[in-house]
C-alpha cells in the first residue's frame, strides 16, 4: 500500500526499511515475501535512490528523460532480479552493445568479456598469453577475506610492470565507476572486475523509470507499505534493542530496522551514540568514503539522431592513465553513455547522451554561486565539444543540457560527501557489525565497493534481509520459550 504524505502511521511493523535504494527495496521485497510486515520509508518523492531518472521539458515542450546510474552492471543482476524480484524484470536486462575506449594510448572496441579482454591484451597490447591468463586466474581466486595488503599497483606491477596503457585498459572502467585508485586494495578491484568479466556489462532496457515502476508494483503486491517524503530522523532503541523510528514528531514502532541510509548517517546522525561501543565508533570514524561524480545530460532535438557509435565510451585526453586526473575538475576523462531510442522503445523517446565524471566533494563544496555556475558551464562545454569529436555536428543537434555535481548528489540522497559508491573496503565490516551493537538494527547499502553498484547493493539487501529474518526467528523462539516457561 502506498501511504499518503498526510497520513499518520499507527501500525506496528516487523521491519522498517529506511531508504529505498536498490539495497533497501530488495531487502523490503524479500522480507515481505518471507511473510514479514514491512514499512519502507523514503525521504525523496520517488523510490530508487541512485537508481533514478529525471524528466525535463525543453523550450518547445518536448520531453527528455535522463538516467543517472544506468550505464552498466554485471550479468549477475539477471539472477538477482529473477530470484528476488520477478522474471519480467530479469527478462528486460540485456547486454550493453559495444563498449569503446578512446584515448591517446589506444582506441579499442570490446564486448567486455574475459575472452575478448584476453585476446585484446595478447594481440593489441602484445602481452604473453600466460601472463594474462595467470592474471585472470589470480583475480578469479580472490576472496574478500584474503590478503588485504596487496594494492592495485602491486597487482599490476606483478603481471604487467611499466605498462601504464595496460593498467588503463584494466582499471579505467572500474575507476570511472567507483573511483578506485592504484592505492586501493586489489581485492575489491579483483572482485568487481571479475564480476563484469564473467559475461560483459548489462543494462535494463526500458529505462530506470520503468524498472523502478515495476519494482514499486512488486513491493505493493507483496504487501510492503511505502511512504515517500519521509525523512527518518532517528532510530529508537530501548534496552539495547531497536523499538522503532522517529519521523519528525511521529513515532513508528517496529521489531527491527534496516537502514539504507549511508553508513555514516546511520551511525553518527540517526542513532544515539551511547548504544555503540567505543571501539565500534572508532572503527566507524575511520571508514573512508568513495569519491563523488559530476554528470552532463544532453538531450537531442526531436527528429535528430546520432549514428551507432556504441553505448558506452570511456573517453580521455590524458596522455597517460592517472587516477588523480580522473578526479580533476578539469575533466580530462569522461564516460559517455549513449541512449538510443531502443532504450525506451515503449516511448517516443529521443536520443540522449550522458557524460559522467568522477569528482571530489571538496573541490565543489565551498564555491560561491558564481564560481559554481562557471564550473558547471565548463563541464557542459567540455562534454559537448568532446562528444562533437566523436559525432561531428553533435552540438547543433542538442536541445537540452543540464549538469549535476557532488552537491546535487548530496542534496538528493543525503550521502556523506556526495559519495556515489558508498564506502571503501573497511565499511563492510562496520556495516555488518551494526547488528552486533544494537539488537535488530541492520544496515544495507553501498559499502566496501563490492557491496556497491546496482548488483552489489541489491545483493547486500538480500544478505542483510536474510540475517534480519534469522534475528526475528530467534526472537520469536525466545519469546515462545518464555511463554512456555511461565
Ligand atoms: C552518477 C552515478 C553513476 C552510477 N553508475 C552506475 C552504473 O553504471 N552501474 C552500477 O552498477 N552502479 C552505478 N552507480 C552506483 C549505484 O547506483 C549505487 O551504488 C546503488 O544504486 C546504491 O544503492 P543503495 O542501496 O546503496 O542506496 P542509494 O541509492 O544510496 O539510496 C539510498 C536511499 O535512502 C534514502 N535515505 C537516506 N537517508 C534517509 C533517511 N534518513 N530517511 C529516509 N530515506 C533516506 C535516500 O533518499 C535514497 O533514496 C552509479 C552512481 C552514481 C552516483
Amino acid at each position: 500500500m502506498l501511504i499518503k504524505k498526510k497520513d499518520k502511521i499507527t501500525k506496528e511493523y516487523d521491519v522498517i526499511v529506511i531508504g529505498s535504494g536498490l539495497a533497501g527495496m530488495t531487502a523490503a521485497n524479500k522480507l515481505a515475501c518471507d511473510g514479514r510486515s514491512v514499512l519502507l520509508l523514503e525521504a525523496h518523492n520517488k523510490l530508487g535512490g541512485f537508481a533514478t531518472w529525471f524528466r525535463r521539458n525543453a523550450e518547445k515542450g518536448e520531453k527528455h528523460i535522463f538516467d543517472i546510474s544506468l550505464h552498466g552492471f554485471p550479468a549477475g543482476m539477471i539472477k538477482t532480479c529473477r530470484r528476488y524480484w520477478s522474471k519480467e524484470i530479469a527478462n528486460k536486462i540485456e547486454r550493453v552493445d559495444k563498449i569503446r575506449f578512446i584515448n591517446p594510448q589506444f582506441e579499442i572496441e570490446t564486448d567486455f568479456t574475459k575472452e575478448d579482454y584476453i585476446n585484446i591484451l595478447v594481440e593489441k597490447f602484445e602481452l604473453k598469453r600466460d601472463d594474462v591468463v595467470n592474471f585472470f586466474s589470480e583475480l578469479r581466486e580472490m576472496n574478500f577475506y584474503d590478503d588485504k595488503t596487496l594494492t592495485n599497483k602491486d597487482l599490476f606491477d606483478k603481471y604487467f610492470p611499466n605498462r601504464n596503457d595496460v593498467v588503463r585498459f584494466l582499471l579505467e572502467p572500474i575507476a570511472y565507476a567507483n573511483g578506485s585508485t592504484l592505492e586501493d586494495e586489489a581485492i575489491t578491484f579483483g572482485i568487481v572486475f571479475s564480476n563484469f568479466m564473467n559475461k560483459g556489462a548489462y543494462i535494463f532496457r526500458g529505462g530506470t523509470d520503468q524498472l523502478i515502476g515495476m519494482m514499486k508494483d512488486e513491493l505493493i503486491s507483496n504487501g510492503v507499505d511505502i511512504k515517500l517524503h519521509s525523512f527518518v530522523d532517528e532510530v529508537l532503541i530501548e534496552d539495547g534493542a531497536v523499538s522503532g523510528i522517529r519521523l519528525g514528531s511521529d513515532i513508528v514502532r517496529s521489531r527491527s530496522v534496516i537502514s539504507n541510509s549511508s553508513l555514516h548517517n546511520t551511525i553518527f546522525k540517526m542513532t544515539d551514540k551511547k548504544w555503540f561501543s567505543p571501539d565500534f565508533l572508532e572503527k566507524a570514524k575511520e571508514v573512508r568514503v568513495n569519491t563523488s561524480s559530476c554528470q552532463v545530460f544532453m538531450g537531442l532535438k526531436d527528429g535528430e539522431s546520432i549514428p551507432d557509435v556504441g553505448e558506452l565510451i570511456f573517453y580521455s585526453d590524458s596522455e597517460s592513465f592517472d587516477t588523480d586526473l580522473l578526479l580533476s575538475p578539469k575533466a580530462h576523462s569522461q564516460t559517455f553513455s549513449i541512449y538510443y531510442p531502443s532504450m525506451r522503445a515503449h516511448l517516443p523517446q529521443k536520443y540522449a547522451v550522458v557524460s559522467s565524471m568522477n569528482a571530489r566533494f571538496e573541490d565543489w563544496k565551498d564555491l560561491d554561486e558564481k564560481e559554481y555556475e562557471k564550473r558547471k558551464d565548463y563541464l557542459i562545454e567540455n562534454a559537448l565539444s568532446t562528444f562533437e569529436k566523436i559525432v561531428p555536428g553533435f552540438k547543433d543537434k542538442v536541445e537540452h543540457v543540464n549538469c549535476s555535481t557532488p552537491l546535487t548528489i548530496q542534496k538528493y540522497t543525503h550521502h556523506h560527501f556526495g559519495s556515489s559508491f558508498g564506502t571503501k573496503f573497511e565499511g563492510l565490516e562496520v556495516s555488518k557489525e551494526l547488528s552486533g551493537q544494537v539488537k535488530g538494527f541492520f544496515h544495507s547499502g553501498s559499502v566496501g565497493i563490492i557491496m556497491s553498484g546496482w548488483l552489489g547493493a541489491a545483493n547486500y539487501g538480500v544478505i542483510q534481509a536474510h540475517d534480519l529474518n534469522t534475528y526475528l526467528d530467534n526472537q520469536s523462539t525466545k519469546s515462545n520459550n518464555e511463554v512456555h516457561n511461565v
